[in-house]
């Protein structure tokens, strides 16, 4: 029903290949970390393409042009699980909101420019495969931690 073998490193790879224009376009320096000894997930594919799209673009959306910024993936082993961890260096998100940032439609941007679905969607599509998704973050870098188990 869907699921597949895959190594998530081709997914994180097509998914800042999709982004590259908006790398470049922000002067984004990016950093894969990944520890190329890690086992296949069986996942719904196109599903953990869409959670890297989205924490992708927020990450990318998080660092102004002119900050040196730089997006960091690092992928790697914790139990039965994968762990892949998207940091930026963007300013950090404020306490006051941090619960809220998962909610449906909550979003900071300007009209037009954010649905306030990303991360829903990729708590759901997360929970679907039976993983977590956490967050750490402070002023000046931001971290979301999936972990997804091996055998999803
Ligand atoms: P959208 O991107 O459409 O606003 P999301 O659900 O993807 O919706 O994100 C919700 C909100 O979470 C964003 O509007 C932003 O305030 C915050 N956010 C998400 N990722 C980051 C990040 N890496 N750095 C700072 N804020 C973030
Ligand atoms: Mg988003």
């Amino acid at each position: 029903y869907g699921k597949q073998n895959a190594d998530i490193h081709t997914g994180i790879r097509n998914t800042l290949t999709m982004l590259q224009y908006k790398i470049r376009n922000g002067n984004v320096q990016v950093v894969e970390n990944f520890d190329t000894s890690l086992p296949e997930v069986n996942a719904l594919i196109g599903e953990l393409n869409q959670v890297w799209t989205n924490l992708l673009d927020n990450a990318l959306d998080a660092m102004e042009p002119n900050q040196k910024g730089q997006l960091t993936i690092t992928t790697g082993r914790a139990r039965d699980c994968l762990r892949v961890t998207i940091s930026d260096n963007g300013p950090g998100i404020p306490e006051d909101i941090k619960s809220r940032i998962f909610d449906p439609f909550f979003t900071t941007k300007e009209i037009g420019k954010g649905t306030g679905l990303g991360l829903d969607m990729v708590m759901r599509i997360i929970k679907q495969h039976k993983g977590a998704v956490k967050l750490q973050s402070k002023p000046g870098q931001t971290d979301f931690i999936v972990e997804i188990p091996i055998n999803a």
